[in-house]
């Protein structure tokens, strides 16, 4: 049962083959016994989902229907769910239960979905291996000596050792295409402003944005059919309609253009992931594709410029943790500076920290013209790349990270290591611009993921041509042993 994928289950529920309450028992069952191993889940929500799954039965023997309703997922541990712990893997909110639930939380229980937890994160959503959590690292499933990627580490590891189909994840600068990319799922970062990101806890505002981990390209057109949409209470978000993303993953891929950016094969990537890349393309080649090279010059400089804007706006977003209105507040301060002080300096751990100072630093005056403007205005060179670009191709594909997970702990002493680890996905997040990362082989026994980048509101484009290409291969099919 457990290796359904969203669409298969929905066409089980739907024909009466098991029910929702029997799925949610099994999957609950499978997480108690397998997680132990992995450290996905801050918390489970057995009660509640075994009530959800209930209701969602309900619903169907009344007559309803839907791709959601009865399936069984997760959140990402910074969507707030009211009464439940919403802890953004910081100790900072390891006491704190949501006052409301977001509005993806929201939209996908209206939809029939159930929750069976919240997923292990990276804290506040920084970092790029899931061990900054506070509550321990995760492994990845394919290799439990090393990382699953992150900040949406528990979410992956969780699907891809197939304790559940699907969950939800944020991007901030790659946060759900390095970790499918690295547990062999498929996962979609939108564009920004397609999700609500009201509710969902805060770490780069401009740069934020919510999307589906699966195992398909079908099952996260599932699940982002769920979760977008316009929402009142989040100015950022974007009144457009949604399309219905599952009705164009048939569209034929004759004739599409295909741009590959000559910066991407340069020095950095390892030449056996450079090579798969290479027999993607074939594949979509064979599938009427047209390959096209194109550049993105000042793709250099989007580390350097997403290390300041990201801290920069943390910095700000980070400041409400004060010890006074939610979360960690220190023993008996003696006043309220020391209040600040030791509440922060206990509740945020080591990354948080360095982030918290390091964007402080390039806000403040004197050097905001030097840093904080500076990176602004490359955010602009950024995007008027892709804009260049789309306007001769359909969509731009690559590799989605350098190398495969590396082992625990192995760039712990060293955070610009792990940052330069983020070249190939944060240009996405700078631009706004919607990216999907999907299986596209392995190395040494660890999966590797391909990118692919869409012009604006071009998701359905993106979830189609991944869909095509799971038709025609079986990478996104094989399952780490064990699981
Ligand atoms: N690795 C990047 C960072 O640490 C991206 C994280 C994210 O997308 N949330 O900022």
């Amino acid at each position: 049962m457990h290796q359904m994928t969203l669409a298969e289950i929905a066409r089980g529920l739907a024909d009466k083959k098991f029910s929702s309450e029997e799925l949610t028992k099994v999957l609950l069952a499978r997480i108690t016994q397998l997680d132990p191993q992995l450290n996905s889940f801050i918390s489970l929500t057995e009660e509640l989902a075994l009530e959800q799954a209930k209701a969602a039965d309900a619903r169907r023997a009344n007559g309803e229907s839907g791709a959601l309703l009865g399936a069984p997922i997760a959140h990402k541990d910074l969507f707030c769910t009211q009464g439940i712990r919403t802890s953004c893997g910081s100790k900072m909110l390891d006491n704190f239960k949501a006052p409301y639930d977001a509005t993806v939380v929201a939209k996908l229980a209206a939809a029939g979905a159930v929750t069976l937890g919240k997923t292990n994160m990276d804290e506040f959503a920084m970092g790029s291996a899931n061990e900054s959590s506070w509550y321990g690292a995760v492994k990845n499933p394919w290799n439990l000596e090393h990382v699953p990627g992150g900040s949406s580490g528990g979410s992956a590891a969780a699907v891809a050792a197939r304790l559940l189909p699907a969950a939800t994840a944020t991007d901030t600068g790659g946060s759900i295409r390095q970790p499918a990319a690295f547990t062999n799922l498929t996962g979609l970062k939108p564009t920004y402003g397609r999700v609500s990101r009201w509710g969902m806890i805060a770490y780069a505002s401009s740069l934020d944005q919510g999307g589906p981990l699966a195992r398909t390209a079908e099952d996260c057109a599932i699940l982002l059919q769920g979760m977008a949409g316009f929402d009142q209470n989040d100015s950022t978000s974007i009144d457009e309609p949604v399309p219905d993303y599952s009705a164009s993953l048939g569209d034929s891929l004759q004739g599409l253009r295909i741009g590959v950016p000559k910066e991407y094969f340069s020095a950095g990537l390892d030449p056996r992931i450079g090579e798969l890349i290479q027999n993607s393309i074939k594949e979509l080649q064979k599938l009427g594709a047209v390959i096209k090279e194109i550049s993105l010059p000042n793709m250099q400089h989007a580390i350097p410029a997403y290390y300041v804007i990201a801290p920069a706006e943390a910095s700000s977003n980070l400041s409400r943790f004060d010890g006074v209105r939610f979360g960690h507040r220190c023993e008996q301060p003696k006043d309220l500076i020391d209040l600040y002080k030791r509440s922060r300096g206990e509740g945020f751990g080591p990354e948080v920290q360095r982030r918290i100072m390091v964007g402080a630093y390039a806000l403040s005056a004197g050097y905001y013209d030097a840093y904080y403007l500076k990176a602004q205005k490359i955010r602009r060179l950024v995007k008027n790349d892709f804009m260049a670009a789309f306007n001769e191709v359909d969509i731009i594909l690559g590799p989605t990270t350098p190398n495969p997970a590396w082992k625990l702990g192995a760039k712990n002493s060293d955070p610009v290591a792990a940052y330069l680890e983020d070249v190939y996905t944060i240009t996405a997040n700078l631009a706004g611009l919607p990216g999907l990362s999907m299986p596209a082989g392995f190395v040494d026994g660890l999966p590797v993921g391909v990118q692919l980048l869409a012009p604006y509101f071009q998701e359905g484009r993106l979830l189609n041509v991944a869909h095509q290409y799971q038709l025609n291969t079986d990478w996104h099919t094989r399952t780490p042993t064990g699981f």
